[in-house]
């Protein structure tokens, strides 16, 4: 393929990433790392359309040769910006501004307007080192669930990165004898080829990127309670499967710690349903403090929650119960110039050896806290010592020996 059709099919695919990036954004307005994506993209196609202009002209003046690399070189920065935005970092557009107007004020230099290779000694390094912290940036800062999803694009950074120098190292190595024809094709197709290649694979990446975020944000939404922002039900029966299955094979113990706010019908007649929010959401903070490092927590019903713990002793599962307890019980919350009080029954059931499902801990776990309640509130009882038969008791030390 001769070199201008190569340029040509370079700024269309820069021009398709854009209509990719732009829809994909007007899909999903949330993700304005597509914003940069865009923006980059836009200055690919400018960069291969002056390309391909350059090509027609019979001496392609200097400024060709300057908006093609500024543009070039704008269009690795957008990458970069995009993945900073991304993830949540600055994209920095002011620098991408400064470095773009530099490279076309260095194209005045007398020694930038010769042989194309003085201009490529110059720029490899730069759009080197942006790929290459692009690269970094999504390694290093990339959380375990989303990783996956970057690593198409860091190779994909890397791969220019490194075809950069090797195209770099065999112009230099051809330059000895300009004279040569391949060397001629070889400087006209390469950059026009690698930027064919890139845009394509580039708009693939950050496609996935972007719909692997939303899904995760999808999945996360669907597991999430929205007004305490614990885990909801759902999550709760696939966390409590998983566990279950774990701690029946590994004979590891498993607990419940189940707690519900003493009435609180009360609060919500006295102050209204938007205190009452603010009251279950107080509930949740303190307890969320006490529960540091357990984050198993579960919202099960309007004012009714449970904690998952896998691996502990009873006693220690005992000790966080009371200490939940005494927290939110030691806390006032101030509602019209008042403090209210709140307390909480809690109620802690532990694996049984016989249990075939983990409704069946959750179960015994509200038993126990229908117990708390019964016997005046604002207290722990546990099941198999407050509120069990003998047998239940030396079963239940049998699986947490
Ligand atoms: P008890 O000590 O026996 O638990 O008494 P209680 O008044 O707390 O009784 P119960 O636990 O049955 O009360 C549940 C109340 O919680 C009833 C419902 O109006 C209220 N509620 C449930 N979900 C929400 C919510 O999301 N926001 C608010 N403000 N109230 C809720
Ligand atoms: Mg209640
Ligand atoms: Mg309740």
């Amino acid at each position: 393929m001769d070199a201008y059709t190569l340029t040509v099919a370079a700024a269309l695919a820069a021009l398709t990433m854009a209509a990719s990036m732009g829809l994909l954004y007007l899909a999903s307005a949330r993700q304005t790392c597509l914003v940069d994506w865009t923006l980059a993209a836009v200055l690919f196609a400018f960069s291969n359309m002056m390309g391909a202009i350059g090509l027609h002209l019979p001496a392609s003046p200097i400024i060709v040769s300057a908006c093609v690399n500024a543009f070039y070189i704008g269009g690795h920065f957008g990458m970069l910006a995009g993945i900073r935005r991304h993830l949540h970092l600055a994209p920095g557009w002011g620098w991408g501004a400064a470095l773009v107007s530099g490279v076309l004020a260095v194209h005045a230099l007398p020694v930038m307007q010769g042989a194309p290779l003085a201009r490529l000694l110059l720029f490899t390094p730069i759009v080197c080192a942006i790929d290459l912290a692009a690269a970094r940036l999504l390694w290093r800062r990339g959380e375990h669930e989303v990783r996956a999803s970057y690593l198409p694009l860091i190779m994909l950074q890397l791969l220019a990165a490194l075809q950069q120098v090797v195209r770099l190292a065999v112009m230099a190595a051809a330059a000895s004898d300009p004279s040569n024809p391949t060397y001629g094709q070889y400087v006209r197709t390469s950059g026009a080829l690698a930027t064919l290649l890139y845009l394509s694979l580039a708009t693939m990446c950050c496609a996935l990127i972007v719909t692997h975020q939303q899904t995760l944000a999808l999945r996360r939404a669907s597991l999430t309670d929205v007004l305490t922002g614990w885990l909801n039900r759902r999550a709760l029966h696939d966390i409590a499967t998983r566990d279950f299955r774990r701690c029946r094979r590994t004979g590891s113990a498993m607990f419940f710690i189940t707690f519900d706010i003493d009435h609180f019908k009360a609060i919500n007649d006295r102050y209204g349903h938007d205190v009452g929010d603010t009251a279950i959401r107080h509930v949740t903070g303190l307890s969320a403090r006490v529960l540091r490092g357990y984050d198993a927590l579960f919202r099960i019903g309007g004012e009714e929650f449970a904690v998952l713990i896998a691996g502990e002793n009873l006693g220690a599962v005992c000790g966080i119960a009371e200490r939940l307890r005494e927290a939110v019980a030691a806390a006032t919350l101030a509602v019209d110039g008042q403090e209210v009080t709140m307390t909480v029954s809690v109620g802690v059931a532990a694996l049984d050896g016989q249990d075939h499902k983990w409704e069946d801990i959750l179960r015994r776990a509200d038993e126990a806290l229908y117990h708390a309640k019964q016997h005046g509130r604002d207290r722990v009882s546990v099941h198999g010592r407050d509120l069990a038969g003998r047998a239940q008791v030396v079963r239940l030390q049998a699986v947490v020996a």
